[in-house]
Protein backbone atom coordinates (compact mmCIF):
# COMPACT_ATOMS: atom_id res chain seq x y z
CA UNK A 1 0.00 0.00 0.00
CA UNK A 2 1.53 3.69 -0.74
CA UNK A 3 0.21 6.75 0.69
CA UNK A 4 0.02 9.92 -1.55
CA UNK A 5 -0.21 13.26 0.14
CA UNK A 6 -1.46 16.56 -0.79
CA UNK A 7 -3.13 19.88 -0.20
CA UNK A 8 -5.17 22.59 -1.58
CA UNK A 9 -6.78 26.20 -0.45
CA UNK A 10 -9.86 27.39 -1.30
CA UNK A 11 -11.27 31.72 -1.52
CA UNK A 12 -14.19 31.24 0.73
CA UNK A 13 -16.37 28.94 2.94
CA UNK A 14 -18.41 28.01 -0.32
CA UNK A 15 -19.69 24.65 -1.60
CA UNK A 16 -19.04 25.02 -5.17
CA UNK A 17 -15.03 25.86 -4.27
CA UNK A 18 -14.94 23.23 -1.88
CA UNK A 19 -16.28 20.83 -4.69
CA UNK A 20 -13.57 22.40 -7.75
CA UNK A 21 -11.21 22.61 -5.50
CA UNK A 22 -11.12 18.75 -4.29
CA UNK A 23 -11.95 17.66 -7.94
CA UNK A 24 -8.51 19.74 -9.42
CA UNK A 25 -6.83 17.85 -6.22
CA UNK A 26 -7.62 14.83 -6.69
CA UNK A 27 -7.33 14.69 -10.82
CA UNK A 28 -3.78 15.90 -10.31
CA UNK A 29 -3.06 13.66 -7.89
CA UNK A 30 -4.58 11.12 -10.14
CA UNK A 31 -2.44 12.30 -13.73
CA UNK A 32 0.96 13.01 -12.09
CA UNK A 33 1.28 9.62 -10.38
CA UNK A 34 -1.07 7.70 -13.63
CA UNK A 35 -3.28 6.48 -10.92
CA UNK A 36 -6.73 4.78 -12.65
CA UNK A 37 -9.81 5.82 -9.96
CA UNK A 38 -10.14 1.74 -9.01
CA UNK A 39 -6.69 1.61 -7.79
CA UNK A 40 -7.44 4.03 -5.16
CA UNK A 41 -8.36 1.95 -1.80
CA UNK A 42 -9.69 4.81 0.10
CA UNK A 43 -9.01 8.78 0.73
CA UNK A 44 -9.00 10.64 4.05
CA UNK A 45 -9.26 14.31 3.98
CA UNK A 46 -8.86 16.78 6.67
CA UNK A 47 -10.01 20.41 6.30
CA UNK A 48 -9.22 23.59 8.63
CA UNK A 49 -11.70 24.41 11.38
CA UNK A 50 -13.06 27.70 9.16
CA UNK A 51 -14.75 25.00 6.83
CA UNK A 52 -17.91 23.97 7.46
CA UNK A 53 -20.37 24.34 4.28
CA UNK A 54 -19.71 20.91 2.51
CA UNK A 55 -17.78 17.71 3.32
CA UNK A 56 -14.32 17.30 0.80
CA UNK A 57 -15.03 13.75 1.18
CA UNK A 58 -18.58 14.34 -0.56
CA UNK A 59 -16.77 16.44 -3.15
CA UNK A 60 -14.85 13.56 -4.19
CA UNK A 61 -17.94 11.67 -4.69
CA UNK A 62 -19.06 14.05 -6.74
CA UNK A 63 -16.25 14.31 -8.65
CA UNK A 64 -16.00 10.78 -9.39
CA UNK A 65 -13.91 9.21 -6.79
CA UNK A 66 -16.63 6.88 -5.23
CA UNK A 67 -15.66 3.21 -5.47
CA UNK A 68 -13.44 3.53 -2.81
CA UNK A 69 -13.78 4.47 1.28
CA UNK A 70 -13.86 8.50 2.02
CA UNK A 71 -13.32 9.88 5.03
CA UNK A 72 -13.58 13.61 6.07
CA UNK A 73 -12.59 14.99 9.46
CA UNK A 74 -11.36 18.65 11.35
CA UNK A 75 -8.27 19.76 12.09
CA UNK A 76 -7.25 21.76 15.27
CA UNK A 77 -6.04 25.51 14.91
CA UNK A 78 -2.83 26.01 14.94
CA UNK A 79 -1.52 29.17 15.14
CA UNK A 80 0.45 30.38 12.10
CA UNK A 81 -1.53 27.59 10.56
CA UNK A 82 -2.74 27.94 6.52
CA UNK A 83 -6.27 28.83 6.17
CA UNK A 84 -9.46 27.23 4.59
CA UNK A 85 -6.72 24.73 3.39
CA UNK A 86 -7.93 20.98 2.85
CA UNK A 87 -5.62 17.87 3.05
CA UNK A 88 -5.86 15.00 1.48
CA UNK A 89 -3.97 11.20 2.12
CA UNK A 90 -4.97 8.72 -0.92
CA UNK A 91 -3.87 5.35 -0.07
CA UNK A 92 -3.35 3.42 -3.13
CA UNK A 93 -2.99 -0.59 -4.19
CA UNK A 94 0.17 0.13 -6.59
CA UNK A 95 3.67 0.22 -6.59
CA UNK A 96 4.54 4.04 -7.63
CA UNK A 97 7.03 6.59 -6.62
CA UNK A 98 4.77 8.96 -4.81
CA UNK A 99 4.25 12.25 -6.32
CA UNK A 100 2.72 14.62 -3.83
CA UNK A 101 0.48 17.51 -5.33
CA UNK A 102 0.47 20.98 -3.42
CA UNK A 103 -1.86 23.47 -4.77
CA UNK A 104 -3.01 27.16 -4.47
CA UNK A 105 -0.66 27.87 -2.00
CA UNK A 106 -0.93 24.53 0.17
CA UNK A 107 2.57 23.50 1.08
CA UNK A 108 3.90 20.58 2.40
CA UNK A 109 4.22 20.31 5.96
CA UNK A 110 6.47 17.40 6.08
CA UNK A 111 10.17 18.17 5.70
CA UNK A 112 10.89 14.63 4.59
CA UNK A 113 8.46 13.76 2.08
CA UNK A 114 8.62 17.04 0.72
CA UNK A 115 10.71 17.55 -2.56
CA UNK A 116 13.99 19.33 -2.18
CA UNK A 117 14.09 22.56 -3.97
CA UNK A 118 16.59 24.96 -4.48
CA UNK A 119 15.85 28.67 -5.46
CA UNK A 120 18.62 31.37 -6.95
CA UNK A 121 17.99 34.90 -6.38
CA UNK A 122 20.68 36.94 -7.98
CA UNK A 123 20.62 40.65 -8.06
CA UNK A 124 22.50 43.97 -7.68
CA UNK A 125 22.63 45.14 -4.03
CA UNK A 126 19.72 47.14 -2.59
CA UNK A 127 17.63 45.13 -5.64
CA UNK A 128 15.26 43.52 -2.78
CA UNK A 129 16.95 39.59 -2.75
CA UNK A 130 17.37 39.13 0.66
CA UNK A 131 13.89 40.66 1.31
CA UNK A 132 12.59 38.33 -1.12
CA UNK A 133 14.49 35.12 0.04
CA UNK A 134 13.25 35.58 3.70
CA UNK A 135 9.49 35.75 2.38
CA UNK A 136 9.79 32.47 0.28
CA UNK A 137 12.49 30.84 3.15
CA UNK A 138 9.23 31.73 5.41
CA UNK A 139 6.40 30.65 3.65
CA UNK A 140 7.86 27.53 2.13
CA UNK A 141 8.99 26.45 5.50
CA UNK A 142 12.60 26.09 3.79
CA UNK A 143 16.23 27.34 4.68
CA UNK A 144 17.30 30.85 4.12
CA UNK A 145 20.67 31.30 2.91
CA UNK A 146 22.61 34.90 2.57
CA UNK A 147 25.45 34.10 0.88
CA UNK A 148 26.47 37.76 0.64
CA UNK A 149 26.98 37.16 4.10
CA UNK A 150 29.47 34.63 3.45
CA UNK A 151 31.91 36.84 1.55
CA UNK A 152 31.55 39.51 4.05
CA UNK A 153 32.70 37.81 6.44
CA UNK A 154 35.62 37.00 4.58
CA UNK A 155 36.45 40.26 4.32
CA UNK A 156 36.06 41.29 7.88
CA UNK A 157 38.49 38.70 8.64
CA UNK A 158 41.12 40.01 5.89
CA UNK A 159 40.75 43.50 7.20
CA UNK A 160 41.20 42.31 10.81
CA UNK A 161 44.29 40.37 9.63
CA UNK A 162 45.57 43.62 8.06
CA UNK A 163 45.93 41.90 4.97
CA UNK A 164 46.07 44.13 1.47
CA UNK A 165 42.70 43.04 -0.06
CA UNK A 166 43.48 43.36 -3.71
CA UNK A 167 46.19 40.76 -3.26
CA UNK A 168 44.89 36.86 -3.39
CA UNK A 169 47.76 35.81 -1.92
CA UNK A 170 47.83 38.20 1.26
CA UNK A 171 43.82 37.52 1.55
CA UNK A 172 44.40 33.71 1.05
CA UNK A 173 47.10 34.03 4.04
CA UNK A 174 44.57 35.50 6.05
CA UNK A 175 41.61 33.32 5.58
CA UNK A 176 43.92 30.19 6.10
CA UNK A 177 42.30 28.90 9.08
CA UNK A 178 39.15 30.67 9.32
CA UNK A 179 36.83 28.82 11.29
CA UNK A 180 33.20 30.47 9.09
CA UNK A 181 30.08 28.84 10.53
CA UNK A 182 26.77 29.56 9.38
CA UNK A 183 24.13 29.18 12.00
CA UNK A 184 20.61 29.18 12.73
CA UNK A 185 18.56 30.19 15.48
CA UNK A 186 14.90 30.57 15.38
CA UNK A 187 15.29 30.01 11.37
CA UNK A 188 17.22 33.54 11.53
CA UNK A 189 21.17 33.40 9.95
CA UNK A 190 23.77 33.78 12.22
CA UNK A 191 27.38 34.73 10.81
CA UNK A 192 29.71 33.11 13.15
CA UNK A 193 33.67 34.21 12.79
CA UNK A 194 36.15 32.03 15.12
CA UNK A 195 33.39 31.66 17.63
CA UNK A 196 32.51 35.25 17.42
CA UNK A 197 29.01 36.17 16.09
CA UNK A 198 29.42 38.71 13.53
CA UNK A 199 25.85 39.12 12.17
CA UNK A 200 26.40 42.70 12.92
CA UNK A 201 29.74 43.92 12.20
CA UNK A 202 29.80 42.48 8.58
CA UNK A 203 26.77 44.64 7.67
CA UNK A 204 28.92 48.31 8.65
CA UNK A 205 29.45 50.13 5.12
CA UNK A 206 33.14 49.93 4.88
CA UNK A 207 32.97 46.06 4.65
CA UNK A 208 30.33 45.67 2.03
CA UNK A 209 33.45 46.88 -0.81
CA UNK A 210 35.87 44.93 0.62
CA UNK A 211 33.13 41.85 0.30
CA UNK A 212 32.85 42.61 -2.85
CA UNK A 213 36.80 43.10 -3.43
CA UNK A 214 37.50 39.97 -1.70
CA UNK A 215 34.86 38.19 -3.89
CA UNK A 216 36.74 38.39 -7.12
CA UNK A 217 39.75 36.82 -5.69
CA UNK A 218 38.94 33.07 -7.49
CA UNK A 219 40.42 31.08 -4.09
CA UNK A 220 37.92 32.76 -2.59
CA UNK A 221 34.85 32.02 -4.54
CA UNK A 222 35.97 28.59 -4.89
CA UNK A 223 35.84 27.82 -0.93
CA UNK A 224 32.49 29.82 -0.18
CA UNK A 225 30.85 28.25 -3.91
CA UNK A 226 32.10 24.72 -2.42
CA UNK A 227 30.32 25.71 1.00
CA UNK A 228 27.02 26.79 -0.42
CA UNK A 229 26.40 23.64 -2.66
CA UNK A 230 27.26 21.76 0.35
CA UNK A 231 24.71 23.26 1.99
CA UNK A 232 22.16 23.01 -0.84
CA UNK A 233 22.59 19.54 -1.90
CA UNK A 234 21.24 18.79 2.14
CA UNK A 235 18.22 20.70 2.25
CA UNK A 236 15.73 22.89 0.32
CA UNK A 237 16.76 26.41 0.58
CA UNK A 238 16.62 29.77 -0.87
CA UNK A 239 19.94 31.21 -1.78
CA UNK A 240 20.97 34.93 -2.49
CA UNK A 241 23.66 36.34 -4.13
CA UNK A 242 25.21 37.17 -7.72
CA UNK A 243 26.15 34.10 -9.06
CA UNK A 244 23.71 31.53 -7.54
CA UNK A 245 21.54 30.90 -10.95
CA UNK A 246 24.84 30.62 -13.23
CA UNK A 247 27.76 29.68 -11.11
CA UNK A 248 27.26 28.01 -7.97
CA UNK A 249 23.74 26.17 -8.77
CA UNK A 250 23.35 25.76 -12.67
CA UNK A 251 20.46 23.44 -11.70
CA UNK A 252 18.60 25.07 -9.36
CA UNK A 253 14.97 24.13 -9.65
CA UNK A 254 13.55 27.87 -9.70
CA UNK A 255 16.08 31.08 -10.75
CA UNK A 256 15.11 35.12 -10.22
CA UNK A 257 16.81 37.83 -11.37
CA UNK A 258 16.02 41.15 -9.32
CA UNK A 259 17.08 44.31 -10.44
CA UNK A 260 15.92 47.87 -9.63
CA UNK A 261 17.48 51.49 -10.70
CA UNK A 262 20.45 52.63 -8.92
CA UNK A 263 18.40 55.44 -7.12
CA UNK A 264 16.03 53.43 -5.87
CA UNK A 265 18.64 51.13 -4.46
CA UNK A 266 20.59 53.60 -2.97
CA UNK A 267 17.52 54.87 -1.34
CA UNK A 268 16.63 51.36 -0.31
CA UNK A 269 20.16 50.60 1.59
CA UNK A 270 20.04 54.49 2.79
CA UNK A 271 17.02 53.85 4.62
CA UNK A 272 18.58 50.29 6.31
CA UNK A 273 21.68 52.41 7.46
CA UNK A 274 20.04 54.83 8.85
CA UNK A 275 17.36 52.91 10.62
CA UNK A 276 20.67 51.40 12.06
CA UNK A 277 21.81 54.71 13.79
CA UNK A 278 24.64 54.91 10.74
CA UNK A 279 25.17 58.57 9.44
CA UNK A 280 25.61 58.11 5.26
CA UNK A 281 25.45 60.20 2.72
CA UNK A 282 22.97 59.68 -0.01
CA UNK A 283 24.89 60.64 -3.05
CA UNK A 284 28.26 58.81 -1.51
CA UNK A 285 26.01 55.33 -1.23
CA UNK A 286 24.85 55.86 -4.44
CA UNK A 287 28.27 55.76 -6.22
CA UNK A 288 29.65 52.87 -3.92
CA UNK A 289 26.72 50.89 -5.00
CA UNK A 290 26.95 51.55 -8.64
CA UNK A 291 31.09 51.26 -7.93
CA UNK A 292 30.05 47.52 -6.36
CA UNK A 293 28.00 46.71 -9.24
CA UNK A 294 30.79 47.43 -11.95
CA UNK A 295 32.86 45.67 -9.89
CA UNK A 296 30.78 42.20 -9.59
CA UNK A 297 29.70 42.41 -12.93
CA UNK A 298 33.37 42.61 -14.03
CA UNK A 299 35.41 40.09 -12.76
CA UNK A 300 36.46 37.34 -14.34
CA UNK A 301 34.83 34.17 -12.40
CA UNK A 302 30.92 33.62 -11.88
CA UNK A 303 30.41 37.43 -12.35
CA UNK A 304 26.75 39.40 -11.75
CA UNK A 305 25.23 38.30 -14.28
CA UNK A 306 21.65 37.20 -15.02
CA UNK A 307 21.05 33.39 -15.74
CA UNK A 308 19.83 32.97 -19.29
CA UNK A 309 17.25 30.54 -17.72
CA UNK A 310 16.28 33.37 -14.58
CA UNK A 311 13.37 34.75 -14.71
CA UNK A 312 14.23 39.12 -14.92
CA UNK A 313 11.87 40.75 -11.91
CA UNK A 314 12.45 44.35 -11.99
CA UNK A 315 11.54 45.72 -8.32
CA UNK A 316 12.26 49.62 -8.46
CA UNK A 317 8.50 50.70 -8.75
CA UNK A 318 7.06 47.37 -7.01
CA UNK A 319 6.29 46.80 -3.42
CA UNK A 320 8.01 44.12 -1.57
CA UNK A 321 4.50 42.44 -1.28
CA UNK A 322 4.25 42.72 -4.99
CA UNK A 323 7.91 41.04 -5.37
CA UNK A 324 7.19 38.26 -3.13
CA UNK A 325 3.67 37.71 -4.94
CA UNK A 326 5.07 37.98 -8.19
CA UNK A 327 7.88 35.38 -7.85
CA UNK A 328 5.21 32.96 -5.52
CA UNK A 329 3.35 32.95 -8.57
CA UNK A 330 6.33 31.95 -10.52
CA UNK A 331 7.04 29.11 -8.62
CA UNK A 332 3.66 27.64 -7.49
CA UNK A 333 2.88 26.99 -11.20
CA UNK A 334 5.64 24.91 -11.49
CA UNK A 335 5.95 23.55 -7.93
O1 LIG B 1 24.65 40.69 -1.01
P1 LIG B 1 25.67 41.47 -0.25
O2 LIG B 1 25.61 42.94 -0.50
O3 LIG B 1 25.67 41.13 1.20
O4 LIG B 1 27.08 40.95 -0.82
C1 LIG B 1 28.32 41.58 -0.50
C2 LIG B 1 29.30 41.34 -1.63
O5 LIG B 1 29.65 39.96 -1.68
C3 LIG B 1 28.77 41.66 -3.04
O6 LIG B 1 29.00 42.99 -3.44
C4 LIG B 1 29.53 40.71 -3.92
O7 LIG B 1 30.75 41.24 -4.35
C5 LIG B 1 29.84 39.54 -3.03
N1 LIG B 1 29.00 38.39 -3.34
C6 LIG B 1 29.36 37.59 -4.40
N2 LIG B 1 28.67 36.46 -4.67
C7 LIG B 1 27.59 36.12 -3.94
C8 LIG B 1 27.17 36.94 -2.88
C9 LIG B 1 27.89 38.10 -2.61
O8 LIG B 1 30.33 37.88 -5.07
N3 LIG B 1 26.97 34.98 -4.22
Amino acid sequence: MIVIRGATTIPQDDKEEIRKAVAELLDQIANKNMLLKDEIVSIVFSSTSDIHSYYPAKAARVAGYEGCALFSSQEPDIEGGLSLCIRVMLFVEKNLDPRHVYLRGAKCLRKDIAKKINVAIDGPAGSGKSTVAKALARDYNILYLDTGAMYRACALRALKEGANIEDEREVVDALRDMELDIEYRDGVQHTMLGGEDVSEKIREPQVSMAASTVSKHASVRMRMAEKQREIASKMSCVLDGRDIGTFVLPDADFKFFLTASPEVRAKRRYDELTAKGYTVDFEELKREIVKRDEQDAGRALAPLKQAEDAVLVDTSDMTIGEVVAAVKKQMQERI
